[in-house]
């Protein structure tokens, strides 16, 4: 669980509560900021965001009978990234990015777009239920993306996707990814990618 303070509303102040996906919304245990008793209080009021995924509730302390608000967001499974050397690390979407920016660096490729394909490409994966992925999985679906989106991105994603020694390295790399490029099933489409080409 996390918790946020926010200094510029010390008079009511405001926390943000982060449960585990599989964790009980709603029955978390809630520090009071006025006498710090913790889970003796009781929801007064509970609202969601217009986006449905924040969840705000007013709540009264049992202990000292003041009130104060929590919002509460549903944390998404952690996703891990099984890497080449077989370390693994927690799936992050700002570290795609930031692939992505690198390989269509002074190509005419809007910023919103490098960060929406990074979003569509985690929400790919997570669409497939894992736990954990290998890094070449993102790997494929980042050239999948570039394909369509500008062919010198694509090969520049391409080049430094692997170290290659020589150009031999680079095409059969280039051979492999691309038959698994066509065994990999159609992507579900989705709102955000129905924009695309
Ligand atoms: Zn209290």
């Amino acid at each position: 669980m996390l918790w946020i303070t926010r200094p510029w509303l010390a008079i009511v102040p405001l926390y943000v509560v982060v449960v585990p996906v599989d964790g009980q919304v709603g029955e978390v245990a809630v520090r009071c900021p006025f006498c710090g008793s913790v889970d003796d209080d009781r929801v007064v009021d509970s609202r969601e965001s217009h986006d449905g995924t924040t969840i705000r509730r007013r709540r009264a302390c049992a202990a000292c009978g003041r009130r104060f608000t929590t919002f509460e967001r549903v944390e998404e499974a952690p996703l891990l990234v099984l890497k080449r050397d077989g370390s693994r690390e927690q799936f992050d979407l700002a570290k795609l990015v930031s692939g992505l920016e690198k390989a269509t660096k002074n190509r005419p490729i809007e910023p919103e777009r490098i960060v929406r394909i990074a979003s569509d490409i985690e929400e790919t994966i997570r669409g497939r239920g894992q736990r954990e992925v290998e890094s070449q999985e993102i790997g494929i679906e980042v050239l999948n993306a570039l394909r369509d989106l500008d062919a010198v991105a694509y090969m520049r994603f391409a080049s430094v996707y692997k170290d290659f020694q020589n150009s031999d390295d680079f095409e059969r790399e280039l051979d492999t990814l691309e038959s698994l490029r066509k065994t990999t099933p159609p992507k579900p489409r989705t709102r955000s990618r129905a924009g695309r080409s």
